[in-house]
């Protein structure tokens, strides 16, 4: 069966689902989705051509997915969850995907919420158990009481006994001092300690990102405590950073509202600092470090749960599916975008500012000043002709000329729901030749020109770099890269073509990839423009023309609005 079969028969498959009434009528039609499900997912199976391509199991384990949503009373929806977890890992085995691993324990999860009683929610606590044992035995010891503790008469106990012999070793011990922050700072900081001394945090309803700055590199392990292991205690994410002390002058904003609840303080041992999050819900978290200066970044997931129950009946996502079969879909890549997120918000984001300057002109022009002209001349536009193809709200990272770190913009993306991210740079070369546009996708490359580019901007050592293929790996699945390379195609063309009516110079360098950091997390379309190199002579003067600025802020205006039509049209039109 050839991939443009498959998604029409899921296409029909969505149809069929999304054109009934969930729970009305359903007799028969869910078995006979389950059975086309089965089908498609056993040819996989056998199928030496499919097994390997990671878009058609992804697919099949959506469909799956989809059958319980849709039906969630009929006696195929804890199996076909559960199926759906199941794929998720065998996913995460074949395609060597954490990512993957994780999604398996979130599906495995809400079968034990949703489907108490069904015989399969030992199963699925057994797999929860056994992925997590892969990358910590503490927590797996936790999930494999759980058999024994609330499946008793399971013909999983047995192993879930043996395992639990096997992982004596790592029974947790829970740590009781914690600390509020004006109680942890330090008076006496020994010199040989780092310091903690910036905590940062944005949040929404089902994300956080906590950033922890010290002031020298450190070691630190994170670890994750679930919700109860004492009476009524919500679920943690703990760091414990070695060799650390809290400086007495650390700054923390207060926690207001969203997915994070507290932030606490805890001191194991004399020289290590345990930082503790209180979360209100939990499905995965990702913690990684950055460097000049080290910082500590904690992604928290919430559980999606929480968030489709909030929903209101007729929302725009159920429009969504409504509309679906109106497609007359080419291929999964469009599947997917048109099961994607409309354009709604853009976040632009003027690279650099304040201490921060990013790269400087031979005659003195700064790029954070033309980043932000460009960024500000774009949102008008957008604020302008924007509801026209569906965009009510844009928002910069920075209205002025100030300091905002690479992770934290990412954050404001998400802390505003936005449904597209676009950084805006100038480019620098050391030949002062060297002119034209390229836009960026986040991605691992060995290409040394986008090497470089990607180290400048994320004004880190190449070491740092090289650091960074295993944090962008595990975001790579979850970054939409399909949808982020059609926008970076759109707005590539638009500005070099909407530049070269007018401009020589404006070479089209094309479309790349690189490692930068202001991409990571943001699981939402993210480009980032190089508009033209501001270390060629001739390209500075251009620059520092308010003409030229509005040619750049055009072309990226069109590019959006092709990428937004297409979603538009894809997504919404009869
Ligand atoms: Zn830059």
């Amino acid at each position: 069966m050839s991939i443009k079969t498959l998604t029409l028969m899921l296409l029909a498959a969505i149809f069929l689902i999304s054109s009934t009434q969930p729970l009305m009528a359903a007799q028969g039609k869910d078995e006979k989705l389950f059975q086309e499900a089965l089908n498609l997912y056993k040819t996989l199976q056998t199928n030496p051509t499919q097994i390997t391509n990671y878009e058609i199991w992804d697919t099949i384990a959506q469909a799956f997915y989809s059958i319980y949503r849709t039906y969630p009373a009929s006696p195929k929806a804890p199996t076909s969850l559960f199926i759906s977890g199941k794929m998720y890992e065998e996913m995460g085995m074949r395609f060597n995907s954490r990512e993957n691993l994780e999604k398996s324990i979130d599906l495995s999860r809400e079968l034990i919420n949703v489907f108490p009683n069904s015989n399969l929610a030992d199963d699925a606590q057994i797999r929860i158990a056994r992925i997590i044992e892969g990358w910590d035995k503490s927590q797996a010891y936790l999930e494999y009481e759980k058999v024994v503790k609330n499946y008793p008469t399971s013909d999983m106990v047995d192993a879930a006994k043996s395992k639990l012999n096997e992982l004596a070793s790592y029974k947790p011990a829970e740590s009781q001092i914690t600390e509020s922050i004006t109680e942890a700072k330090t008076k006496n900081n020994p010199d040989r300690l780092a310091s903690i001394n910036q905590i940062g945090h944005w949040s929404t309803d089902t994300y956080t990102r906590v950033v922890i700055n010290v002031d020298r590199e450190t070691p630190f392990e994170p670890h994750f405590l679930k919700a109860g292991m004492v009476e009524g205690a919500p679920p943690r994410l703990y760091v414990d950073i070695k060799g650390a002390t809290v400086d007495r002058n650390l700054e923390m904003p207060p926690i207001q509202n969203g997915l994070l609840e507290d932030i606490r303080f805890a001191r194991n041992t004399l020289d290590t600092v345990r930082v503790v999050l209180y979360i209100k819900s939990f499905s995965n978290y990702k913690v990684f470090s950055l460097h000049n200066p080290f910082r500590i970044v904690m992604d928290i997931y919430g559980s999606e749960k929480n968030n489709v129950a909030s929903k209101p009946k007729g929302s725009e996502e159920d429009k969504t599916l409504a509309g679906l079969p109106k497609l007359d879909g080419k291929d999964i890549s469009t599947l997917r975008g048109a099961l994607g997120l409309k354009v709604r918000t853009v976040v632009i984001d003027p690279g650099h500012g304040g201490h921060d300057p990013g790269a400087i002109g031979p005659t003195g022009l700064k790029e954070k000043d033309v980043t932000l002209a460009i960024a500000k001349a774009l949102k008008n536009k957008i604020e302008q002709v924007g509801g026209d193809f569906g965009i009510s709200r844009v928002i910069l990272t920075r209205e002025d000329d100030r300091f905002i770190p690479l992770e934290e913009r990412t954050g404001i993306a998400k802390r505003e729901h936005a449904d597209l991210f676009i950084s805006i740079h100038c480019n620098a070369a050391k030949d002062s030749d060297a002119h034209g546009i390229e836009t960026y996708i986040l991605s691992f490359t060995n290409d040394p020109e986008a090497l470089a580019v990607a180290a400048r901007e994320n004004v880190s050592t190449t070491k740092g770099i090289s650091d960074l293929r295993d944090i962008i790996k595990k975001y790579l699945l979850n970054s939409k890269i399909d949808e982020s390379k059609r926008l970076a195609a759109y707005v590539q063309t638009s500005v070099t073509t909407n530049l070269a009516r007018k401009y020589q110079t404006a070479v089209d360098k094309g479309v790349k990839k690189a490692p930068f950091i202001v991409l990571i997390g943001a699981d939402i379309p993210s480009i980032l423009v190089e508009t033209s190199f501001i270390t060629n002579p001739r390209e500075e003067e251009k620059l520092r023309d308010p003409k030229y600025i509005n040619e750049i802020a055009d072309g990226i205006l069109r590019g959006v609005k092709s990428y937004s039509t297409e979603v538009e049209t894809a997504s919404v039109e009869k």
